[in-house]
């Protein structure tokens, strides 16, 4: 089949082609996709997404019409496509259930202790030749208590790595019955009240948009971290941000964030105008931010191009 491939990243082409190995006639374009671009997909039977692609309804609308009968998105959340208009024009939907959960969760992990020993300060200060101490006492995760909110693959992922450094973890997940090692199931007021660190590990839907927000974060520890590798509107970014004013969260480490859509995975050096919440946020020491790289590693970009290949050889048989 013929497959119109957006968003592509100049290091997922080589490994989409490799996957392929020539069956399907594949096309790429780094352009996202949008209203204006969706002329690209003329000819095409599959449009192959990534989550900064607002697949909406008036997009959906514009590659029915182009007969585009199925779209992929080459990651697990599917949050940025509509669905309900999807199954209405009767396209078909498939995503990357699981590419390598340990990529994201290694990438959580590598946030929090990079927050807790202030690694991005000490070598900025080491290359001006400023080997002083005095900002840079961190803390021990060994006795803390990780609170992990969604336990599916990449929340599983994430016990193993704080269980290593000899944290208590505990754990909350909307499905009942989790029987999991190293970890005790809470509810999410005791994960709020307990844990000195949190890492979101959700879907980003209706029920979770802003879980965490000013009610949720009164629950919380004073000086708690807070890690999201998740998706950005989980977080209510302006609550965050008053929190972090006054103390009550103590680091931040987002690796996703709420109005990333146009912003992330692109070079925005010469902008004049820049988004000032996210500005904001890294003016702050205890804040670290990386631009939605948790998936960002060689074993997951091969797994993401082999799973997509056989998603669509899938439709194709
Ligand atoms: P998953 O589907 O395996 O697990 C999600 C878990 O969340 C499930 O166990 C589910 O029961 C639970 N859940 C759903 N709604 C909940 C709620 N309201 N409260 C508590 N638990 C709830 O997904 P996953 O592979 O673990 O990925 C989780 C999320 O991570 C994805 O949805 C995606 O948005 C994000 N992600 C980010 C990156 C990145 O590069 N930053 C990469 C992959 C995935």
């Amino acid at each position: 089949m013929k497959a119109i491939f957006y968003s592509t990243k100049s290091v997922e082409k080589s490994l989409m082609l490799h996957a392929n190995n020539q069956r399907h006639d594949l096309v790429f374009t780094t352009r996202t996709l949008s209203t204006e671009t969706t002329s690209f997909a003329e000819g095409a039977d599959a449009v192959v997404v990534f989550t900064n692609d607002n697949v909406t309804a008036p997009v959906i609308h514009k590659l029915a019409a182009l007969g585009i009968r199925y779209i992929a998105t080459r990651s697990v959340g599917i949050d940025h496509i509509d669905r309900v208009t999807a199954e209405k024009y009767e396209i078909k939907i498939a995503n990357i259930p699981a590419y390598s959960p340990q990529a994201i969760a290694e990438h959580a992990a590598a946030l929090a202790l990079a927050l807790s020993r202030h690694l991005v300060q000490a070598s900025q200060q080491c290359q001006h030749f400023n080997f002083s101490l005095n900002n840079l006492i961190g803390f021990n995760f060994y006795g803390k208590t990780v609170g992990l909110i969604g336990l599916g693959h990449i929340g599983k992922a994430a016990i193993p790595i704080f269980k290593g450094l000899g944290c208590k973890i505990i754990g909350y997940d909307i499905l009942p019955g989790q029987n999991l090692p190293d970890i005790e199931m809470v509810d999410l007021d005791a994960l709020y009240k307990n844990a000195d660190v949190i890492s979101l590990h959700i879907p980003l839907n209706e029920q979770t948009e802003h879980i965490i927000d000013r009610t949720s974060i009164e629950k919380m520890k004073t000086g708690v971290m807070i890690i999201n590798t998740a998706r950005g509107s989980l977080i209510k970014t302006t609550d965050v941000l008053d929190a972090l004013r006054t103390g009550k969260i103590g680091y931040l480490g987002l690796d996703v964030y709420e109005n990333e859509h146009g912003l992330f995975f692109e070079d925005h050096e010469a902008d004049q105008v820049r988004d000032p919440l996210l500005s904001e946020l890294m003016r702050m020491p205890n804040v670290l931010i990386t631009p939605h790289q948790a998936f960002l590693t060689t074993e997951a970009l091969e797994e993401i191009a082999h799973q997509t290949i056989n998603t669509l050889n899938s439709w194709e048989n």
